[in-house]
């Protein structure tokens, strides 16, 4: 899959785990956003629901001391006011065959007001200084005007069914929350009402209650944007941790894994490459030359009686000159050049793209490199000397064992010959 300069960019390709990682880091954001998104989802869902519930109360006070004022004036029978300029009798009691009106002494007259005109007087008094509308609707009115709409409709038939108060927000440019309570017909209800059919624990009517929701519309809104923004940010801000967090913790495993992939190749004495490593290389790079047709030169070292050394001198100080010959040889060594430790005192060369006689030059650079100098911890310094046989691959070479072989065979001349020495084979 060829990745996109910005995915590459998002997604520095630091190892070969690579994939394994972009999908932990991926799934674990994923989850995260999830989880997120439900917590704020549940802290939405409550806060609307707090919100709304406020104001249901606040209509349920309303329609609370509405029926208790309209009971006052029932108990009463209805309460006598003044008729003076702009108060008018009810008209619908006198269709009902009762005179509103009474004239007392010194020519003044009263006029009874019944509990539905004095809510609906006092009603009006609160429209004008908070917006807040109550009045008694009824399915069968007296007054035409006390008629349900179609909302205090569907209010009705909840009644029917046993709910005892309905509400709901109602939507549009003026918002309002509508509230109905249910008022059940008593034994005194039926003076009244009776020729309309109803009996005692029917529903006569409803006190409705209509609060502007303009405030609470707006107050939901901004909370509803808070808790959006809040949660795109905390989701963002953990993924983003999630993302820096897991890929410094790749990067750290990469190193490590890079870290003990090197120590699994070295040899811990001499720092070369180990045996194990050096002969994976040489069968990669022998493989190479074949299909470019490249050369490829091997050279085995052997240090010329080693043992004495170590007899003479002890074991670690054994260690120590191979120590320095390992440093001296890497020092002399190629940067395309492979060397690496193959036995006790044994060393592998490999050089790729080398001709006969640039192998046979570099061979004699190790050999001298190592024999020119004294070598030891200062104390005491020998001069350590070694023979080396070199071979370069031929068409024909079955594999690297075969160069091996050679190589071997041509160190063997070379100590045979007096050690200290250089062969071809
Ligand atoms: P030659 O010239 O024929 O190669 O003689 P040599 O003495 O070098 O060869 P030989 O194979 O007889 O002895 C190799 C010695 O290298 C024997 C062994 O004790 C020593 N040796 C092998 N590995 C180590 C090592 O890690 N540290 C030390 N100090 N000595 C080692
Ligand atoms: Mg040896
Ligand atoms: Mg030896």
């Amino acid at each position: 899959m060829k990745s996109s300069p910005f995915s590459l960019r998002l997604w520095p390709k630091p190892f070969k785990y690579f994939e394994h990682a972009k999908l932990f880091v991926i799934t674990l954001g994923a989850l995260v956003a999830f989880i997120v998104t439900g917590i704020f989802a549940v802290l939405y869902t409550r806060t609307t629901t707090l919100m709304y519930e406020r104001v249901r109360e606040q209509a349920a006070t309303y329609a609370d001391l509405i029926e208790h004022t309209k009971m006052w004036n029932y108990d009463y029978g209805g309460v006598y006011v003044e008729k003076r300029r702009g108060v008018d009798s009810n008209v619908y009691l006198r269709q009902l065959g009762v005179n509103p009106d009474v004239q007392v002494e010194g020519g003044r007259t009263f006029t009874i007001r019944n509990h539905a005109i004095m809510i609906e007087e006092i009603s009006r008094r609160s429209v004008e200084q908070d917006g807040v509308r109550f009045r008694i609707v009824s399915p069968q009115p007296i007054d035409p005007a006390n008629a349900p709409d179609t909302l205090e409709t569907s209010a009705f038939d909840r009644f029917a069914r046993g709910e005892g108060e309905w509400h709901r927000l109602q939507k549009g440019d003026n918002p309002s929350f509508r509230y109905l309570k249910p008022l059940f017909v008593e034994q005194n209800c039926l003076e009244c009402h009776a020729t309309q059919g109803y009996k005692v624990g029917d529903v006569i009517g409803a006190i409705s209650i209509t609060i502007p929701a303009t405030t609470l519309a707006r107050e939901t809104r901004a909370s509803k944007i808070l808790i959006i923004v809040a949660a795109v940010l905390t989701i963002c801000l953990l993924v983003a941790l999630i993302y820096v967090l897991t890929w410094r913790l790749v990067i750290k495993l990469d190193e490590v894994q890079k870290r003990l992939k090197k120590l699994a190749s070295t040899d811990e004495l001499t720092g070369l490459r180990n045996r194990r490593h050096i002969m994976k290389r040489l069968e990669e790079e022998f493989e190479r030359a074949g299909r470019l047709l490249e050369p490829l030169c091997v050279i085995v070292l052997d240090i010329d009686h080693f043992k004495r050394i170590n007899d003479t001198h002890g074991h670690p100080f054994g260690d120590l000159v191979l120590k320095r010959v390992a440093k001296r040889l890497q020092e002399a060594t190629r940067r395309y050049d492979t060397i690496g430790r193959i036995g006790g005192e044994e060393f592998l060369v490999i050089s790729p793209g080398t001709t006969a006689e640039e192998a046979l030059h570099l061979a004699e650079r190790l050999r001298t490199v190592v024999s020119q100098e004294p070598m030891g911890d200062g104390e005491k310094d020998v001069v350590i000397t070694l023979s080396a046989g070199l071979t370069l691959s031929k068409p024909g070479d079955r594999g690297s064992e075969t160069l091996l072989k050679r190589a071997d065979a041509a160190l063997y001349r070379a100590k045979q010959g007096g050690r200290n020495r250089v062969e071809a084979g």
